[in-house]
Parts: structure tokens; sequence; C-alpha cells
């Protein structure tokens, strides 16, 4: 069965690059009828958060990216989170020393860094091996250690050959013999570094396919050779390709919202934000832009993961946002848009009075975030306008003209026909004009929608107003 995981770090918000690594793990899991697994790496104590663990929980739920096992919903492969499995690391740690696979080092930080240093300044690649640790090991080292209850840190010992990667979207790639040296599986400190308690929770987590930004291609070698030191076969690796903003360089805060609560926040959809990341990096068979969840699922593959960069155009997402916006079912408007209304000060008790404001103003709106200005007229009667003095004849004939009417397009029309007819202005102003009372503004959805939404009484108080 194909066991997939997202394994962030809960450092920080849900960005666009982590959001679409989560989106592809989720894609496979589901077109496979497989696992999605969300494994939290905090072992990163100074840096992670609980607050941010629940953030990005937060953000994969309202991305409908729902996990099957995880730190919150359980499952037989837990605990989920990896400050909690720091026994688990440390035991298999040791299996490694053992089989001497790996070594213990008595070096401070400090010492290693000397180590490296000295390297370096003979023009040698810092790459370290056992031989170079041993005179720490000393008996007085070891109390030390033991008195300040510091663990020895663990140290890899890599193999000196080459390895090659199979991996699904890079090909064939091959990390030279010699390109890295030992390093560091545990630290003192009793915590485990990322790549081995990476490895040891894949493997245990029985995950089948790795798919992660490319950036870790690098740790991918690492990775490789602790498999092999626990005769393991590697997952399947598919390292998806970096995402750069539209001037070409690497998506970073300078480029705007990237983190998709913000986005959120602006007013976007999750189906917009899922159909969009979803073809950052990876293309539909028939080249279809639109797509909902349930047809990316159908139709999501590996082999269509492209191994070129995706640029995140916010201009792109926003007109999909717009497509959304228009297409989903009015109720999920109505539900979406309610917030965006109470934040701008807008009362939106009536729903079916909502409804009828939102099939007019979403033509015209790309964030939920621009609904409540588009309607504002809808709730609150404009700053009052003076109609200009030529055509203040034509506009009192029309309040009395409009009176006596039932509130029904056509009716209303034949008046305004009437009234243009008679007082000889042209249609244009005459129309311009009505749009400026009953909306403040130039410009918005048609008059013949607008009109029978604000029904008689809204218009007769706001042409009264105008006429003074
Ligand atoms: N915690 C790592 C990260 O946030 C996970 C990388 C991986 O998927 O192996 O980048």
């Amino acid at each position: 069965m194909v066991r997939v995981r997202f394994a962030p770090s809960p450092t920080g918000f849900l960005h666009v690059g982590g959001a679409r690594t989560a989106l592809f793990n989720f894609l496979f899991a589901r077109k496979e009828k497989g696992r999605f697994v969300l494994r939290i790496e905090d072992t990163d104590l100074e840096r992670s958060e609980r607050e941010y663990e629940e953030k990005l929980m937060d953000s994969l739920r309202w991305l409908g990216l729902m996990w099957d096992e995880g730190p919150d919903v359980g499952g037989d492969f837990g605990p989920y989170r990896q400050s909690e499995r720091v026994e688990i690391y440390r035991k298999y740690a040791e299996m490694l020393v053992k089989e001497g696979k790996a070594y213990y080092v008595y070096a401070y930080p400090e010492e290693i860094e000397e180590i490296r240093e000295k390297l370096l300044s003979e023009g040698k690649p810092p790459h370290y091996s056992q031989d170079m640790f041993e005179e720490y090991d000393t008996p007085e080292r070891r109390r030390e250690y033991e008195e300040k209850g510091l663990s020895p840190a663990v140290f890899f010992k890599m193999p000196r050959k080459d390895y090659t990667l199979n991996d699904v979207v890079k090909g064939e790639v091959v990390f030279r013999k010699g390109s890295i040296g030992d390093f560091v599986i545990m630290r003192s400190n009793g915590l485990p570094t990322y790549n081995f308690a990476c490895v040891v929770d894949d493997m245990l987590m029985e995950i089948t396919h790795v798919i992660r930004g490319d950036d870790h291609l690098s740790n991918t070698l690492r990775q490789l050779a602790i498999y092999e030191a626990f005769e393991r076969k590697p997952p399947v690796f598919a390292h998806v390709s970096t995402i750069l903003g539209p001037d070409g360089k690497k998506l970073s805060k300078r480029h705007g919202a990237t983190s998709v609560e913000a986005f959120r926040e602006m007013g976007y959809l999750s189906e917009a934000v899922v159909n969009y990341l979803a073809l950052l990096g990876w293309s539909h068979p028939e080249g279809k832009e639109i797509l909902s969840m349930e047809e990316l699922i159908a139709s999501f593959s590996l082999d269509r993961l492209s191994p070129n960069p995706a640029i995140f155009d916010p201009q792109k997402l926003k007109w999909m946002n717009g497509y959304y916006l228009r297409n989903v079912p009015i109720e999920r408007l109505v539900e979406l848009s309610r917030p965006f209304f109470e934040k701008a000060g807008l009362k939106v008790d009536d729903e079916d009075y909502l409804k009828k404001v939102l099939e007019v103003t979403r033509e015209r709106a790309e964030t939920l975030a621009d609904l409540p200005e588009e309607a504002r007229f809808f709730f609150e009667d404009p700053e009052p306008m003076d109609i200009p003095e030529e055509l203040k004849p034509a506009f009192a004939s029309l309040r009395e003209e409009i009176q006596s009417v039932d509130w029904e397009m056509d009716h209303i029309v034949k008046i305004f026909k009437k009234v243009l007819k008679n007082s000889k202005i042209k249609p244009r102003d005459f129309y311009m004009t009505l749009r400026r009372i009953l909306t403040g503004k130039d410009e918005g959805p048609e008059l013949v929608n607008i009109i029978p939404i604000l029904g008689k009484e809204v218009f007769m108080r706001r042409l009264e107003r105008a006429l003074g």
C-alpha cells in the first residue's frame, strides 16, 4: 500500500512551497488509495512551537488536505511528533554504533568546529572521520559528560563510495564518492538530526514514497547511506522543483504574501489555492487548468511532475480565484463571504438578501475581500449626490411616475423610457445619474440587476434625497 507523509517543522506558517508538497502527497495518496501521514518534525526545540503546529494543521484543513494518521488523529505508527520519539532514535543510533556503522564522539561542538577550520586551513575538504575524534575520548571526558548530563554525539560513518538515486522527477542523480564526510546523527543534547530522524521515521512508518522539495536533494545522499546501514530499501523519491517568484528568484517574503494563511485572510478560496498550487510543477495530461479536487485526484500521477522550476504568479492565482468566486455554489459563497462582510461592518442577517446581492456582485470581484465594497450600497445609503440642474425635471417626473408602479423590472424600464422620451435628455446621462443616486458610484453591476434587489422603498428614499 502506498504510504506518503508530509513532515513539516512547526517553525512558522504553512507557505506556498510546503502547501504544494502537502498537496502532491495528498493527491498521490488519494489516487493510489494509500495513506497520507502528517508527521511533525519538531526536534529543533528552540524554533519549534506548538502554536505553529496548530496553525499548520489549520491551514491543511482549510485546504482540504486531511491526513489519515497524525498527532491529533493517531494511527498505528505513532507517535507522530518527533519530540515524542526520541527514545526510538536513540535505540536506532545505538544499533548502528554496535554494528560499527556509527560512533560516539566526546568532542564539544567548539572542538568539532576547530577540526573543521583546521581542515579548511590545510586546504582539505571539511570531512570528518572517526580517527579525528579519538583523542577526545578519554576517561576524564566521559566523566565530564556524565556529570553534565550530556550524551556523546553520534556520528554516522559515511561510506566513501558513489551513491545513485533514481529520482522520479530528477532522473538519475549520482553522488560521487567522497563528496561528504561522516556526519552527526545524534547531538550531545540527546536529540537526533533531521536526516537521521527522517530516515528512522520513514522506515518505521513504512513510507513508500517521499515527495518533497528539491532543496532536500543533498540530504538524500545522507539518507540513502542511512537506509543502507539499516539494510533497508529506500522509498521512492520524487524531488519536486523549487518555486520561484515572477522575477526568477527563489520565492520569498519579498514577493509578497506567501503563506496559505495570508491568502485565506485576503479572501482567496481554498478551491482556487489548491487548483493553482497543483499546477506549480505538475500538469494535467490534457493541459486542463481549471480542476476540482476530485479531478486532481483522478488525474494525478508522479510522472507528470516537472523537473523545471515553477513560477509563482500571484496574478494568475488571483485570476483563478475570480473564476472560483463566480462559479462556486451560491450557498458556499454566502458562507465564505459572511465574515468578510462582518469585518467590513455590514450586517448580513438576511441570508436570502445576501444571496441575491452576491449573485450580482460576484461577477465583479476577484477576492472575497472585494465583495463588501462592491456590495456596500446594498446595505447602506451612499453619500447623497446633487442631481445636475438640467436633469432635475426628468428625475422629478421619474419620482411621480414610479410611485405607483409594481416593482417589476419590465414595468420600471417602461417608466424610464417614458421619462426619457418626455424630457429629451440623453439616456446615457439619465442612467449614469440614476446609477450615482442609487449606488454612489460610476461603475457596478447592471442597473436592471441592482434595482429589483434594492426594492422600491430604498429606490424612492435615495431618489428623494437626491432631489433634495
Ligand atoms: N521537516 C522537513 C522540512 O520541513 C521535512 C523534509 C522531508 O520531507 O523530508 O523541510
